[in-house]
């Protein structure tokens, strides 16, 4: 009956007071007594800092209805949280002691109170107050005096509520507390009446906010007593959420970012080296086509059987190639043996392309990307890995990594030149590209027995 004057509504209203006191005092663990549906839980688990969520209900069969909500989402394994937050709820009742529930730093109870009878407030205040003992707590409340303001309405705003108090007997009720279990507390509420009567009539919720004298340091010293622990109430859901302090999760996330990074430096190496390979192969044309030329002359002249050694240079070794010509005295063979020294040019391409043996960054099929590159190029490898070690241990133990024999670089596919590898093989000069380089010394295994 309440939310219609009220925008936005009032239950929403008496949550966003609770976020706004979160966001302000940011406390690690926070207890919702009176939970219900899980609204606020549901909120207030996107809070970065907090720890620990619990919710509390007497109504079992809603929390069970409800709980499924409160599972991470899939954006909550996607970016895992640097914190680690862990959700509770319980089914049991505020009037009972639980040890599971002590030492929180807020407790929150939203228009539970009015549902008690006046004897379980009591009991109520003796156990959230005196035996919970949170740093703070935020206790909301129907204010009785408002109900003048709801047209044709007689009675309380709910069928189940015991009572609804003025503010007079909320502020004797919850200074009571403060005498009796060390608190002090602050008035407030939500829910604003009509311009000029907050003074004769004031919030529609009334809000105490209550916290602990002398703070966390007592809320420490009363958990030290030996008393034995009481459990009266059921654990009925209980989730941690995706967090980076699980090692498999870092594992993942650091996994994606280590290969997200490489990929990344592999295609700028590539763009590079086309760029001034591009310029090299202008130059080097330039020599083919002269030396083509020239053993075109050659074969005219000598019209004889003679041997032509064809030396293929790439940077950093060379293939030699050997040609046994026989007989060449016809066009046709002239024609052939064009033929040939097209191919070998195209090979030499190929081979220089591939390889990219000059820089050492690629190895055969494999570019090998150094993690010390990656660790000083990526704050987030960076800081997902802690350290250059724990980083390379945490690749080793994953199977969809491979790392370079000593463990110091991460090796990729270069799948942008494995067609042009294959076209090699085809055409029968695998062995040119073998002999030039291994992409790592294979181990010995029968040599080792
Ligand atoms: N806090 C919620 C709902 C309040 S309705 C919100 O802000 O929307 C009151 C809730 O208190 C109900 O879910 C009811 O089941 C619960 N409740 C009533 N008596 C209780 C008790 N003794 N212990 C715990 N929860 C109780």
């Amino acid at each position: 009956m309440e939310d219609p004057i009220f925008s936005p509504p009032l239950h929403r209203q008496r949550h966003q007071f609770v976020i706004d006191f979160i966001k302000r005092n940011k406390p690690q663990k926070v207890l919702d007594l009176g939970c219900s549906e899980c609204t606020l839980l549901k909120q207030l688990r996107f809070h970065r800092e907090m720890e620990l969520l619990v919710g509390l209900d007497i109504d079992g069969a809603t929390l069970k209805k409800k709980m499924h909500g409160l599972a991470p989402m899939s954006t909550d394994y996607l970016q895992p949280s640097d914190d680690q937050l862990r959700i509770e709820l319980y089914q049991g009742s505020v009037t009972q002691r639980d040890a599971r529930l002590r030492g929180f730093d807020l407790v929150t109870s939203i228009e539970l109170i009015e549902h008690l009878t006046l004897a379980d407030v009591e009991r109520f205040s003796e156990v959230v107050f005196g035996y919970m003992a949170p740093v703070a707590v935020i206790v909301s409340t129907p204010n009785f005096e408002f109900n003048i303001l709801f047209p044709g309405k007689t009675g309380f705003r709910h069928y189940d509520h015991k009572f609804e108090w003025s503010r007079a007997e909320f502020k004797s009720w919850a200074l009571k507390v403060c005498l009796d279990y060390g608190y002090e507390v602050e008035f407030t509420g939500v829910g604003e009446p009509p311009p000029g009567q907050q003074e004769s009539v004031g919030f529609c919720s009334q809000i105490g906010v209550f916290h602990r004298l002398g703070g966390r340091a007592v809320c420490n010293m009363m958990f030290c007593d030996d008393a034995e622990d009481e459990f009266s109430y059921t654990l009925l859901y209980s989730k941690n959420y995706p967090s980076l302090h699980d090692n498999n999760i870092l594992q993942r996330v650091l996994v994606t970012e280590v290969l997200s990074g490489a990929e990344k430096l592999r295609r700028k190496w590539a763009e590079e080296t086309n760029g001034e390979r591009d310029a090299a192969d202008t130059q080097a044309e330039g020599d083919w086509e002269e030396r083509h030329r020239a053993s075109e002359q050659h074969l005219e002249m000598e019209e004889k059987q003679t041997d032509v050694f064809l030396l293929v240079e790439i940077p950093s070794s060379e293939v030699e190639i050997s040609v046994n010509q026989m007989d060449c005295k016809t066009l046709q063979q002239a024609e052939q043996q064009r033929g040939f020294w097209r191919s070998i040019r195209k090979l030499r391409k190929k081979i220089c392309f591939g390889l990219m043996a000059e820089d050492n960054r690629s190895l055969g099929k494999c570019v090998s990307v150094p993690l010390a590159v990656l660790w000083s190029g990526c704050p987030k490898v960076r800081a997902l890995g802690g350290s250059l070690s724990n980083l390379r241990q945490l690749l080793m133990d994953h199977p969809g990594v491979t790392l370079s024999q000593d463990g110091s670089a991460v090796l990729l596919n270069d799948q942008e030149h494995e067609e042009e590898y294959d076209d090699l093989e085809d055409s029968g000069y695998a062995e040119a590209r073998q002999c030039s380089h291994s992409v790592e010394p294979e181990e010995d295994w029968d040599a080792n027995v």
